[in-house]
């Protein structure tokens, strides 16, 4: 198998509108998670290998990607340990390898250098905001000069390609606070930069407050400001946009992944938008091995008492069907600005793309929705904005 993420549920404190699976105050657990984490991984090695690929995904290489939580809690020799037992699925010296950090723990400069001796070569930061009383509000760890600074540390320790995180459309923020962000972040030659608009997820306290009159987050209309702003400051620094939240910054020495691709994209991600296969180790994990999807068990320690049990931690398994998986690389693919290719349709799925959806091409051609010119299937601007109207109708 060519990708693998690895979660790690640990935080310092769980910030104010977060609902991934992760915990404050289980820093004690840490050791015996890596511990369960290494053991799933053997496990993991010895399922059966995924099946061939089209030339697209293939040119990705392989991947590990640790998501979290926050992985940089992970000692270096809790980090090693994780990347021995992957190294028996992932052949390490040829895999982007990438760690999601909080800029709040990464400002030990020997910390930064273990972690890129160790393989790592890809940080994916969340800054999230650039406003000190924003980041206190949102309960992160850091300040922006923090944020800042573990950027200078990252580079100093031999990190060349980093993805910045934020959010636009947070409470109290303004158009005008967002393009000073934006300019300055473009100050910093970032490779790359993931962009999201706020998701108020329930049963967060942010989504609490805001319910109950005491935040007032942007207008619909002022957060689509906020992403044509995004769009435009990016665009005329030189960042390319191939993904709906992701932009890269080119490098013409390095050739593209796909068309309109830079190489600096992440790899790991556009194995989803490819619907690639890959297997996910760590608690509350989702994985995708064709024909099934699965998700581990989500508290730390039944995550931990599973593995010890022999098996694998697996809470739920999803069966998919030849159309769901036609379905599924068209709605992934269709957020790449690259859209998706003839060819990789048809080794991915058996079929091609015109025996799958043939009159479907034809309406929404005739809608302007997308454009096809036997090659690839691409949204237009206009199917852009009416993006999720367009992935339904492949379902
Ligand atoms: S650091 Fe990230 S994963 Fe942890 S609580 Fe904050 S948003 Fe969630």
């Amino acid at each position: 198998m060519s990708h693998l993420y690895i979660h790690i549920p640990f935080c310092h404190r769980r910030c104010a509108y977060c609902d991934f699976n992760t915990y404050a105050n289980l820093e004690q657990r840490i050791d015996a998670y890596v511990d369960a984490l290494c053991t799933e991984l053997h496990m993991l090695a010895e399922l059966r290998p995924a099946p061939p690929r089209s030339q697209e995904a293939a040119a990705l290489g392989p991947t590990i990607f640790f998501g979290g939580g926050t992985p940089t809690m992970l000692s270096l020799d809790q980090f090693e340990r994780i990347l021995t037992a992957a190294s028996h699925l992932v052949p390490l010296n040829q895999a982007e390898i990438t760690s999601e950090a909080n800029p709040g723990t990464l400002l030990d400069p020997d910390y930064l250098r273990g972690l890129r001796a160790l393989g790592v070569n890809r940080l994916s930061m969340g800054v999230q905001s650039l406003h000190d009383p924003t980041l206190r509000m949102l309960g992160r760890i850091h300040t922006a000069a923090e944020a800042h600074q573990s950027v200078e540390h990252a580079r100093a320790a031999g990190f060349d390609n980093l993805n910045l995180d934020f959010i636009f459309g947070l409470p109290g923020q303004s158009l005008v606070a967002w393009e000073q962000t934006l300019e300055t972040i473009i100050t910093w030659e970032i490779e790359h930069f993931s962009l999201y608009s706020l998701i108020l997820e329930e049963q967060t306290p942010l989504f609490a407050q805001v319910t109950a009159g005491r935040l007032t987050i942007p207008d619909d209309d002022a957060t689509a400001a906020m992403y044509e702003a995004a769009m435009s400051r990016l665009g005329a620094a030189g960042y390319i946009q191939y993904e709906i939240s992701n932009w890269v910054r080119p490098n013409p020495h390095e050739p593209e992944l796909l068309p309109t691709t830079p190489s600096r994209a992440c790899r790991h991600n556009l194995a989803y938008w490819l619907n690639s296969d890959y297997l996910a180790a760590g608690a509350g994990a989702h994985g995708h091995h064709y024909p099934e999807r699965y998700a581990n068990i989500r508290g730390v320690d039944d995550y931990i008492r599973a593995v010890a049990s022999g098996q694998l931690p697996v809470a739920e398994r999803f069966a998919l069907s030849a159309a769901d998986l036609r379905a599924e690389t068209m709605m992934m693919g269709l957020r790449l600005n690259a859209g998706v290719g003839t060819a990789h349709f048809a080794a991915r799925c058996g079929q091609s793309l015109e025996a799958s959806y043939g009159s479907l091409i034809d309406e929404l051609v005739a809608q302007q929705l997308i454009t096809y010119d036997h090659q690839r299937l691409r949204l237009t601007p206009r199917g852009r904005m009416l993006g999720n109207q367009v992935f339904a109708r492949f379902l």
